[in-house]
C-alpha cells in the first residue's frame, strides 16, 4: 500500500475517547476538523499496557518540551514507541500537563459528574481485559501551555485552525487511544469541547 493509504478512520466524538491499533511502521493522524480541539493522546505498546509513551522521559530524551517533526517520543523504559512524522496545525502542543480527572473537576467547583481524559482512558482500554495503576501523562495535542521566563504556565485558547493535523508512526505495535477533551471550564478549547478525527494511515516503511 502506498503512504497514507487510509486503512480506518474513526469519529471521536466530543467529550468521547477511542481506542485505535497501530502496527509497527503505521500512522495515526489527529485532526481537528472544527479547529481549536485538544486531544489527549495516550500510547501504550502492544496489549501488554505494562510500558507507555512517558511525557517525562520524552522530554529528557531530547532536552526539548515537545518533539520537533522527525523526532520520537519513547517509552517509560526509554524505547522509541512514536515519531512525530507531519504536523500542519501552528505547532502548540503541550508535554507537560496531565489528563484532566474527576478530581480535577470538583476542584474547579463541579458538582455533578463531569466526562474527563483520564475515565475518557480507562473506558477505551476496559475492552482489553487489563485495568491501569495509573493513568499516564498524555501528549497534548493542539493544547497551548506557553511558559514564561519566571517559570508560570498560561492555559491559552487552542490556536489550531479547522482541519489542522498532526501524524505519528509506530516504531513498534502500539495501543493508541485520543481523548477529545471535555475541558469546558478551563478556555483550552477554542469554541468548546468538540469531536475529533483519528485516522490510522500506511506509513513509509510499507
Ligand atoms: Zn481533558
Amino acid at each position: 500500500m502506498q503512504l497514507n493509504t487510509l486503512i480506518e478512520r474513526v469519529e471521536v466524538p466530543a467529550r468521547e475517547g477511542r481506542l485505535v491499533r497501530l502496527a509497527a511502521g503505521r500512522r495515526v493522524r489527529v485532526t481537528t476538523e472544527t479547529g481549536g480541539q485538544v486531544g489527549d493522546l495516550f500510547a501504550f505498546t502492544g496489549d501488554d499496557l505494562s510500558e507507555h509513551l512517558s511525557a517525562a522521559h520524552t522530554r529528557a530524551h531530547l532536552d526539548r518540551l515537545f518533539p520537533a517533526v522527525g523526532e520520537q517520543f519513547v517509552t517509560d523504559r526509554r524505547r522509541p514507541i512514536l515519531t512525530l512524522v507531519e504536523d500542519t496545525s501552528p505547532g502548540r502542543h503541550d508535554l507537560l500537563i496531565p489528563a484532566c480527572d474527576p478530581a480535577r473537576y470538583r476542584a474547579l467547583g463541579v458538582t455533578s459528574p463531569h466526562a474527563s481524559c483520564a475515565e475518557n482512558l480507562r473506558h477505551a482500554l476496559a475492552g482489553l481485559g487489563r485495568e491501569l495503576p495509573v493513568v499516564p501523562q498524555p501528549v497534548n495535542v493542539f493544547m497551548d501551555i506557553p511558559v514564561d521566563p519566571a517559570g508560570g504556565l498560561a492555559w491559552l485558547p487552542s490556536p489550531a485552525p479547522p482541519g489542522a493535523a498532526i501524524t505519528f508512526e509506530a516504531v513498534r505495535d502500539s495501543v493508541v487511544v485520543v481523548s477529545a477533551c471535555p475541558q469546558d471550564l478551563v478556555g483550552i478549547n477554542a469554541r468548546g469541547p468538540q469531536p475529533l478525527v483519528v485516522e490510522v494511515v500506511e506509513g513509509a516503511r510499507a
